[in-house]
């Protein structure tokens, strides 16, 4: 099977799909892998590192198209890289199809079958090709240091000659991949650490972590899959009004919170972010989807002019490209050899939970029934 690497082309993207450990790995299993040239340099892989895992590169991105069979990659196609997909190729790559179905229909009049990445079901088996698990984890971290540098104030307690310094309080909206590694990280860096979740089954977890879970008396909002439903109004107003105090006497607040398919819930209005003390900071790592701090602007990093600094970076996982790419590429690798047969011949068997929940389109049709739903 001739698996094919673009460069990725979407700004500010720096990961690759594939590093030269999978390749080497692909190329022993008797698969053909074709990098484009340039592909890996943002996450440090040189072409010479590809060629020497068995890669062969290619210098033209419309010959690396023409050539694959499998083409992986880590952002959704743009119009033009729609375009330059080969008719029966099959596509794995984040798509978002619920929320973008023009992206499905394009790829299906095109007759390309796509296997949204971002659509693996939670399941134990699926657990090793979930990208958006992969991916958060390095979210969560990288949201910890930008909080870090971005305050005025050691995170660690420190008892010097110098005098002593209390740690930073860090409070961290959301429990999930994201906010689960962020805690830990938080708590390596030495500060005293707050969690909040809606699902709170996730309590323990975070206590294991070294914080200390946020107590809400409201109704657990744990949904299927790990995934979390929508609070109604009445709990979204007690929730605001105890998370207000735990907002106004923390550093940091690091916020992670997502409904799937749905914008991003507000958890900290302006006005629960104008009685953080001046100085302090909120990252807000669901800034993409629509955040959950209503001061957020996405993309950037500014200070209000009540002096706390809020960061809405997009792509975090980019910005730590090297460990985002290794990991990225080995779900990959785990994908790719739950799709393929002993003889390396991609069977894609819609009775397997996992094809079926990532399948969108096949065959010049839109074949994921949700998906097909949204598209019509
Ligand atoms: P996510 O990215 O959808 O959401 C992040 C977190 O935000 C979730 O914990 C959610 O409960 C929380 N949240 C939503 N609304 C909130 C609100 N109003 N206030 C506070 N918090 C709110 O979720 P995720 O991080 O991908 O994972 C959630 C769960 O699913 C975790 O327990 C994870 O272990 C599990 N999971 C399992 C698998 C698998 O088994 N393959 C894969 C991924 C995740």
């Amino acid at each position: 099977m001739i698996i094919a690497i673009p460069r990725e082309t979407a700004p500010g993207e720096r990961r690759v799909a594939l590093v030269a450990e999978s390749v080497k790995r692909l190329v022993g299993r008797k698969h053909e892998v074709v990098v484009e040239s340039g592909a890996g340099l943002g996450a440090e892989c040189s072409d010479e590192e590809l060629h020497a895992a068995g890669a062969r590169i290619e210098p033209s991105t419309d010959a690396l198209y023409a050539k694959a069979e499998v083409l992986l990659k880590i952002q959704p196609p743009d119009d033009a890289e729609v375009e330059r997909l080969r008719p029966d190729s099959v596509l794995v790559s984040l798509a978002y199809p619920l929320a973008n179905p023009a992206l499905a229909r394009a790829l299906a009049k095109r007759r390309v079958t796509l296997l949204a990445a971002d659509m693996v079901p939670r399941t134990t088996l699926a657990q090793m090709m979930d990208v958006l698990s992969s991916q958060a984890t390095i979210a969560g971290y990288r949201a910890v240091v930008l909080a870090a540098e971005a305050l005025p104030r050691l995170f660690p307690m420190l008892m010097t000659a110098a005098g002593t310094i209390p740690p930073a309080k860090v409070l961290v909206l959301g429990a999930g991949v994201a906010g689960l590694q962020a805690i830990a990280t938080a708590r390596r860096l030495g500060a005293v650490v707050e969690a909040y979740d809606v699902r709170k089954v996730v309590k323990e977890q975070v206590e294991s972590l070294g914080a200390r879970f946020v107590n809400i008396d409201i109704e657990d909002a744990a949904g299927s899959g790990g995934y979390a439903k929508e609070l109604g109004e009445e709990a979204q107003r007690k929730q605001a009004e105890v998370l207000a105090q735990h907002v106004a006497k923390s550093d940091a607040v690091i916020t992670t919170a997502q409904i799937p398919g749905r914008r991003a819930p507000v958890l900290l209005p302006a006005d629960m972010v104008r009685r953080m003390k001046s100085g302090s900071v909120v990252v807000d790592i669901a800034a993409e989807q629509g955040g959950n701090c209503e001061l957020t602007r996405v993309g950037e990093r500014y200070r209000t002019d009540f002096g706390v600094t809020i960061v809405g970076e997009r792509n975090l996982p980019s910005q730590l490209s090297v460990h985002a790419s290794a990991m990225y590429s080995r779900n990959m690798e785990k994908l790719l050899a739950h799709v393929t047969d002993k003889d390396n011949v991609l069977k894609l068997d819609v009775s397997d939970e996992i094809v079926k929940g990532m399948l969108i389109t096949r065959g010049g049709e839109v074949v994921h029934p949700a998906v097909a739903d949204v598209a019509m």
